[in-house]
Formats: C-alpha cells, sequence, structure tokens
C-alpha cells in the first residue's frame, strides 16, 4: 500500500465551500464527531480522497478504491505508513464521492486529531441538511408515512442547530445520546424529500430555538423536561396528553427484574438490607412517570430514584419510567410499563400514527411541542 500514497506539491485547487472551515455553500454546517479516542481506523475510499496535513497544506493522494490504516502515532497521524502531523483533513474530489470508515458511508470533509494518549478524533464536516438525510433515515424508518418524516425533518434540524457551538471542536456526537448518525447509507427518495421539502424550517418558542427531543413512544402521556433531566421548563416541553400512539407496538412492555439485581442496586443506593419484602411506586410526576420507587426490606425502607433503577437493570431492557404495575414473583419482580424512551419531546409513534390519519407534518409539531412556532431558520 505505500506505493499509493503520492504527494501532491502545493498546487493547491481550492477546496470545496463544504470544506473544514465551518460553513457550507448553502445554509449552515455542522461538525459531527464520528469517533472519539478511536486507535485506529480503517479507511476505504470509492474514489480519489486527499489526505491534507492541516499545519502545512500539503496534500497527499490517496487512491480510489483502496484501504488505509491511520493511527496515532508520536502526537501525530500516520496514513499507511506515512506520518504527518495532527490534524488531517480526508477531502474527498468532489461532492459525488465517498469515504467509507468502520463500515459507514460519509460524504463530507473528514477531519482527523490525536487527542493525546495515540488516539484518534474523527469530525465530519458537512451541510446541516446533508447530515439530516443521514439522522432521519436511523432515527425513524425511512418506510414511514411521508409527513412523519418531515416532522422528524424540522425536529432533527432545531435539534442540531441548538447544539451547534463554535466553542467546542465539535458540535453533536453520533450516538443515542444525542441523535443517531451513521453516515449516509440508508438515504432514499422519501428521506430526501422529508428534509428538501421542510428545508430550513425549524421549532422556536418566543424567538429562541426550541431544544426539540423527541423518543420512540410516550405510552399515552409525553413527559416534562423538568421531570426528565431537571431543566427549567418552556411550554413546548411541558408534555402533553397523547391520544396517537395507543396502538403501537411499543406502547407497552413487561420486564422480570430478579431480586438479587434489585437487591445489589439499592445496595449501591446505601442501604445496608438483605432482603427485599416488597417494592412499589413512591412518587409520580404529572405525567404519570414514577420519580422514585420504594424498597420495603428487611432494614427498613429504601427509596431509589427510578431513572437510576433504569440505568442500573438497563436503559433499553427497561423501557421507560411511565411504571403501571410492579408484582413480586417467583425469583423477583414484574414490572410493567408504557412507552419507550424519555418521553420528552416528539413521540414517534404517535407521529406516525398522526401521519396515518392524515394528519400534515404541522399538525403533528404543533402536538408535540405546543405553543412552537414553526419558522424559517435565521
Ligand atoms: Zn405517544
Amino acid at each position: 500500500m505505500k506505493r499509493i500514497l503520492a504527494l501532491l506539491l502545493l498546487l493547491y485547487c481550492a477546496p470545496r465551500a463544504r470544506a473544514a472551515d465551518g460553513r457550507a455553500e448553502e445554509g449552515p454546517s455542522i461538525r459531527v464527531a464520528i469517533a472519539r479516542n478511536s486507535p485506529s481506523l480503517k479507511l476505504k475510499t470509492s474514489s480519489r480522497v486527499y489526505a491534507q496535513d492541516v499545519k502545512t497544506g500539503q496534500k497527499y493522494l490517496l487512491l480510489e478504491r483502496s484501504a488505509y490504516e491511520i493511527k496515532a502515532s508520536a502526537g501525530g497521524i500516520s496514513v499507511a505508513g506515512q506520518q504527518l502531523s495532527s490534524p488531517i483533513k480526508l477531502l474527498s474530489s468532489d461532492g459525488q464521492e465517498r469515504i467509507r470508515l468502520g463500515g459507514n458511508l460519509y460524504k463530507g470533509d473528514i477531519l482527523i486529531r490525536a487527542s493525546g494518549a495515540d488516539k484518534l478524533d474523527i469530525i465530519e464536516y458537512l451541510p446541516l441538511e446533508d447530515y439530516l438525510y443521514g439522522v432521519l433515515g436511523v432515527e425513524m424508518s425511512p418506510d414511514w408515512p411521508l409527513e412523519a418524516l418531515k416532522a422528524q425533518a424540522v425536529a432533527s434540524r432545531t435539534y442540531a442547530l441548538k447544539n451547534i457551538n463554535p466553542a467546542r471542536d465539535y458540535d453533536v456526537t453520533d450516538g443515542v445520546e444525542m441523535q443517531v448518525y451513521n453516515g449516509t447509507a440508508r438515504i432514499n427518495s422519501r428521506i430526501i424529500d422529508a428534509v428538501n421539502s421542510t428545508r430550513g424550517e425549524v421549532l422556536k418558542y418566543k424567538g429562541k430555538l426550541v431544544t426539540a427531543f423527541f423518543h420512540a413512544c410516550c405510552g399515552g402521556h409525553t413527559a416534562s423536561v423538568k421531570s426528565a433531566w431537571g431543566e427549567d421548563v418552556i411550554k413546548p416541553l411541558y408534555g402533553v396528553p397523547d391520544p396517537f400512539c395507543s396502538r403501537a407496538s411499543h406502547y407497552r412492555w413487561e420486564l422480570f427484574v430478579p431480586a438479587g439485581d434489585l437487591l445489589k442496586f439499592i445496595q449501591k443506593q446505601g442501604s445496608t438490607a438483605l432482603k427485599i419484602k416488597a417494592v412499589r411506586v413512591y412518587r409520580k410526576d404529572r405525567s404519570g412517570r414514577a420519580v422514585s420507587l420504594r424498597f420495603t426490606t428487611d432494614r427498613g425502607v429504601k427509596d431509589a430514584p427510578v431513572t437510576e433503577l433504569r440505568k442500573s437493570v438497563g436503559n433499553y431492557e427497561f423501557r421507560s419510567t411511565l411504571i403501571t404495575r410492579i408484582s413480586p414473583v417467583r425469583g423477583g419482580y414484574e414490572f410493567a410499563g408504557r412507552g419507550w424512551g424519555h418521553g420528552v419531546g416528539m413521540c414517534q409513534e404517535g407521529a406516525k400514527a398522526m401521519a396515518e390519519k392524515g394528519r400534515t407534518y404541522k399538525k403533528i409539531l404543533h402536538q408535540y411541542y405546543p405553543g412552537a412556532s414553526i419558522t424559517d431558520y435565521d
């Protein structure tokens, strides 16, 4: 592979306007951390790609349809054995080309930076609207009704813009802690239509962008941002009844939790108990979600936040804090509940049901972010 790293002397072809300089040709761009503290990465090119040493400006050609290993080494970055200083940019040769990293396709420019202790951060720079194509394909199914996809496009655009922060090294991460983004592989014509037909539209409340949270299914009532994370609540994130998601497959859940796991959990919470005698919901918020549980034990009662139990059991298995029943069963307790996710903002299953009933994306957004206006960015 060494022969294919050719030095291009500085016959500087002007980089595309969407290069890693913060702004795209049209509309805002966004910086997505697609890996953090990664020891190395395997890059596959589907076309010619330039690796540019940002400090010197020198560009190196990576040939098309080739595989390269990129590693952190000695404070710099090694590309196919060639030592470059940090950071480097990977620039595809025109807008149509793709870079494949770890199985995902990326259309934007990539910045790779040494992040201490022989690790790399990888950040993609791309126009916001291109990023949204990628988000919609994984955060909502590409097969869902168009009006639901349009509502998701506006919510995701607003959420992304709210997180743009030039003072940080990147704007958003690509995992479930923000919005899932795996590059541009799952794009279809409906997604392109949903993003393009709502281009630039965002949710604002009193002139400010709303942090447009969303989740899979609310279970009948969305949650207040205050009870979910203790953040100051504004009207669009206060929580509303949702009559639309009750036929969703994720509307109800049940989960068996072994008594031993519950005991370990309350011991971590400071209890000296050796046996749990009963468990019940102790406090609820306005939406009906459990805030705390009360454990009756051989050493008295212990109250614990349900969000901590959910984290301890697993947020995937323990689908929500909207607990409707806790029953003692052999060897543990059976929890039953409704919904999936934190419950704040738009209920995606409800959005889907509304779209199937013929409601527009604006109606959907007004249902889940009441009081917010749908307006053009800027
Ligand atoms: Zn719902």
